[in-house]
């Protein structure tokens, strides 16, 4: 058996924020049974628009949004998760009906060495893997294609772009690897509607409403009716009307530069050698000043917190392994389960 470890940038970035979420991750392969919501949605959205970009085929669509949705009658979060994802991908194959672009290949996975910047030399230990979300062609140049899903997208937004490095490091790995020269990233962004699907009023609810309103009413009386639940059609309807505007969709076009590359390159042969030496002397330090870095706890809060407790590692977290986000999915297959 080899030696050599595939990795990806998200790992490299985790040993870079904090150690110990990376050891817990990429050595003990755990990961929390409870699945992050906005990771479900993302992926659900991700597998949507790549079987746009290959079929452009709505119905196709919308049949995996009701496949990957199918408890939506009894889970709460699959419902929403249904309505938004519906209506944006109804909004999005409008919006988008005339492409800008020529697709060149979908969800593209790729490998290659990690080069030491001063040598030359690739390492033996790791290598480094990724997928893109696509390669497409613009008047002749190529670009890469990345998805994103965001909650608003306002300058600071756009701004924090330049910082996907990610994006850029996989940029210069495709065009090694493929042979073609990458002239920039194409990200393809789409607004999530904060709407919410209206419950209606209880009974308790109603009451209490009606009975301020006769409080306050000169007459005594009241026309008030409860609120009832607002149907699937409406609140889709709402969500077209909301997704009507330009604004909930953006292109941006970033050009690569290669000084970045080169900054990047120098980092990841520097990560792996520090990775070398925590490895090799079993201490891998946390960072608790990332713990809620993203207004949430890291999904190792509850394992940090317990000082590595058995128990919780069996309630809570199950053994998977890594670089799950290298497999192509392919229309039907199952969830990824992180
Ligand atoms: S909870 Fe904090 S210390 Fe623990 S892995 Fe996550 S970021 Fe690191």
């Amino acid at each position: 058996m080899s030696d050599t470890m595939v990795t990806t940038y998200s790992m490299w970035n985790q040993f870079r924020n904090c150690r110990k979420a990376a050891e817990l991750r990429y050595l003990q392969q755990l990961i929390p049974i409870e699945r992050d919501r906005n990771l479900h949605f993302g992926s659900l959205i991700h597998e949507c628009l790549e079987i746009w970009h290959r079929e452009r085929d709505l119905s196709s669509v919308l049949d995996l949004i009701d496949r990957r949705c199918a408890a939506r009658a009894q889970d709460e979060d699959q419902k929403r998760d249904w309505h938004l994802a519906t209506a944006m991908m109804r909004a999005y194959a409008d919006r988008y009906a005339e492409e800008e672009f020529e697709v060149v290949a979908l969800e593209h996975v790729f490998e290659g060495p990690i080069v030491n910047p001063a040598t030359g030399a690739s390492s033996r230990s790791f290598r480094l893997a990724g997928k893109v979300d696509g390669i497409v062609r613009i008047d002749g140049e190529y670009f890469i294609l990345e998805h994103k899903t965001a909650s608003q997208i306002d300058s600071d937004y756009l701004e924090r772009l330049w910082t996907d490095f990610q994006i850029t490091l996989y940029a210069h790995y495709v065009e090694q690897t493929r042979g073609i020269p990458i002239t920039g990233i194409l990200y393809n962004v789409l607004v999530k509607a904060r709407l919410q699907q209206s419950k209606g009023e209880t009974e308790e609810e109603f009451g209490a409403r009606r009975a301020d309103l006769l409080a306050k009413s000169k007459t005594g009386r009241t026309t008030a009716r409860r609120r009832e639940p607002e149907s699937d059609e409406d609140f889709q309807r709402r969500l077209a009307e909301k997704y009507a505007d330009p604004a909930m969709f953006h292109r941006e076009r970033l050009y690569l530069s290669r000084d970045r590359f080169d900054v990047l390159r120098s980092e990841l042969w520097e990560l792996t050698q520090a990775f070398l030496d925590a490895r090799r002397r079993g201490v891998f330090y946390q960072n608790t000043s990332f713990c809620f870095n993203y207004q949430r706890p890291c999904p190792y809060f509850a394992l940090c917190r317990s000082n590595g407790n058995p128990n919780v590692i069996e309630n809570f977290y199950q053994r998977v392994e890594p670089n799950e986000e290298l497999r192509v999915l392919a229309a039907g297959a199952p969830e990824p389960a992180f």
